[in-house]
């Protein structure tokens, strides 16, 4: 059954290729367990995926990006 992805910065995901593309990159899992246990606690969980470090970083990104632009 395909996994409802719930991160905002999910792009799309490759299960038989252990791989998730992000708007941080591409991130490939060295098994199908260590993807099939990542996606379901972050990427494809609400809540759940906030918990993830990359989302975290992204977020923390977009808050910089845009008081900077309150700056200006
Ligand atoms: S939960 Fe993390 S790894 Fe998954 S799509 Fe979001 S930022 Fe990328």
């Amino acid at each position: 059954m395909p996994r409802a992805f719930q991160c905002p910065y999910f792009r799309r995901a490759s299960a038989p290729r252990r791989r998730v593309n992000c708007s941080c990159g591409a991130l490939q899992f060295p098994s199908l367990q260590g993807y099939l246990e990542h996606t379901k606690t972050y990427c494809a969980a609400n809540p759940g995926w906030e918990n993830c470090t990359l989302a975290q970083a992204l977020n923390e990104e977009e808050m910089r990006r845009e008081a900077g632009e309150k700056l200006r």
